[in-house]
Parts: structure tokens; C-alpha cells; sequence
């Protein structure tokens, strides 16, 4: 009896010396750099993914092929973080994949290509990104070491922005990634700053929707709750809807990322790829047209406050 609450009392010790061991590992891997989450590393088939925070709530990504150590990075808006990832994990970084020239994107690319001591390839589709040497447009493909890039052209946040799908070679197995930047977010989308409905009904409902459901999304903000919650404004009934939020929350609540979501779940939860849906064509007002139902959503989106 007494051993056994005494058992229970240690136990429950240890738990508050645990407890207390990760939230100062925590406090380690956030750093005093006050970053906007943890650093976490995200292994798929044949692909490890770094979730690099920056800024108030960017993500830059270091891809790195198992199988040769080559990586690449999307997005280096804060460089210091990448070499010091990339020499801590000893993997040869040669590319640079930038989503669009926004410069809380691509505003890290000069600088880097200057400390970096090797030559940089630098991916993009925009003139007006920084450091760009090899300038890409859609079905374009190029390598990570073993791993396969496809770039799909997705204009409309800006007109030049490129999502990057990267597979292994042989395409066998494993998931594959796709990198977004602020074409899709985890249960949204990028503001059309340039572009219009059209253009992000084809690059979500046509380009991005064509990926297999089990690609992993990372997405280029963490805007998770802030999306998802519009998200279940316009279909309050949708219950994917809010298991996600409770469990997002759950993550922010010790500020580890939200990313990676799959394709097919964005397809079950993100208005905007599920504008041919009645529910969300109702709330919109936008009559049985996706692309009004669109249009009307972004712009509800616009103002919307949680
Ligand atoms: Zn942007």
C-alpha cells in the first residue's frame, strides 16, 4: 500500500523531472533567437526534410537525398540558419529552390550565395528573384542528388511563383513532397496579388490536386490555425475541420510546426481546393461555379477575422 503510493508519488516526480527535461530540450531547439517553432526533421522514403523556422512565421526547408547526403534548400530568407544546418548535418548543399521573389521568400539568396564557399544553383521562375541562375517553368525537372524535382507553374500570389514536387527516382515508393510556398497553405491559400481566380483554381484544383493524396505538403507559413479556422466558418459541419484545429493547437501550444498535411487532406479540409463542393459553393454565394466560388472566398478570406 505504502510502496505502491509511494511508487506513484516517484512516478509522478519523475513525470514533472521529464516534463521539465523537454520543455529545457524545447527551449535548446527553439534557441534564443526566438523563432516561431521548433526545428524538426521530417524523414519520407528516400528523403529527409529539416523544417527550418525563420522570420515571424516562415518556413525554409532543407531537402536532403539519403542516398548521396546532396540537399537543396527552399526559400533561404534567413542563410546563417541554413549553413549552420547544413554543417551540423554534414549533407553537400548545391541547390536553391525559390518558390516566388517575395522577399520574405527569396530575400535570403544573395547573401547566401556570397557565404556559401561552393557554387549555388538557384532555382526560380521570376526575374525578380535574387541570385537566380537557372530560371524554370512548368514540367521542368532537374535532381537532388537521387532525388527527382517537377516544377509546376502556379501564377496568381505572384505571376512567376513555382511549387517544386520532389520524388524519388525510381518513383517506387514513398510519399513524395511537394513545396508550395504561398500558392497553398495548410487549409488556404496565398492572397491573388497578381493573378486571378482562374489561375489558383488550376494551380490547386488542377495542377496541385493531380498529386497522389499522400504527397506531404510544406507549405511556406505557418498559418495553420488562422486558415482553419475560415476553414470551418464555411463548412462548420465538415468534422476533419475541427480534429485538426484541436490538434494544431495542441502543436502550437508548445510551438512545434504544423506542417507537413498530405494532398488528399488538404482535399478534405482546404475551401479552396474544395470549391466544387455544394457546402462551400453555398457559403460563397458563388451559385454552382468554382471559379466565382473562388473568387468570392479569397475575397471573404481577405478581411476575415478568427
Ligand atoms: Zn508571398
Amino acid at each position: 500500500m505504502l510502496s505502491s503510493a509511494w511508487r506513484s508519488v516517484s512516478n509522478s516526480v519523475e513525470n514533472q523531472l521529464t516534463a521539465a527535461y523537454f520543455r529545457v530540450q524545447k527551449l535548446r531547439k527553439v534557441g534564443l533567437r526566438g523563432m516561431h517553432s521548433t526545428l524538426e526533421d521530417v524523414k519520407l522514403a528516400g528523403m529527409d526534410i529539416k523544417i527550418l523556422p525563420a522570420l515571424q512565421d516562415n518556413y525554409m526547408y532543407l531537402i536532403v537525398d539519403q542516398k548521396t547526403r546532396e540537399a537543396a534548400v527552399v526559400d533561404p530568407v534567413d542563410p546563417e540558419l541554413v549553413i549552420k544546418t547544413v554543417q551540423e548535418e554534414q549533407v553537400t548543399l548545391n541547390k536553391v529552390l525559390t518558390t516566388h521573389h517575395h522577399w520574405d521568400h527569396a530575400g535570403g539568396n544573395e547573401k547566401l550565395v556570397k557565404l556559401w564557399a561552393q557554387a549555388l544553383d538557384v532555382y526560380g521562375g521570376d526575374d525578380r528573384i535574387g541570385a537566380l541562375n537557372h530560371k524554370v517553368k512548368q514540367d521542368d525537372t532537374f535532381s537532388i542528388g537521387s532525388l527527382n524535382v517537377k516544377c509546376l507553374s502556379t501564377p496568381c500570389h505572384t505571376t512567376g511563383h513555382i511549387c517544386y514536387h520532389v520524388t524519388t527516382a525510381d518513383g517506387s515508393g514513398g510519399e513524395g513532397a511537394v513545396f508550395t510556398g504561398d500558392t497553398l497553405f495548410q487549409g488556404g491559400c496565398g492572397r491573388f496579388f497578381e493573378g486571378t481566380p482562374e489561375e489558383m483554381y488550376e494551380a490547386l484544383c488542377t495542377k496541385l490536386s493531380a498529386l497522389p493524396d499522400s504527397t506531404k505538403v510544406f507549405c511556406g507559413h505557418e498559418y495553420t490555425l488562422q486558415n482553419m479556422s475560415f476553414a470551418r466558418h464555411v463548412e462548420p459541419d465538415n468534422a476533419v475541420i475541427q480534429e485538426r484545429i484541436e490538434w494544431a493547437k495542441h502543436r502550437r501550444a508548445s510551438q512545434d510546426p504544423t506542417v507537413p498535411s498530405t494532398i488528399g487532406e488538404e482535399k478534405s479540409w482546404n475551401p479552396f481546393m474544395r470549391v466544387h463542393e455544394t457546402t462551400v459553393q453555398k457559403h460563397a454565394g458563388g451559385a454552382d461555379d468554382p471559379i466565382l466560388t473562388m473568387f468570392k472566398l479569397r475575397k471573404e478570406k481577405d478581411t476575415f477575422r478568427a
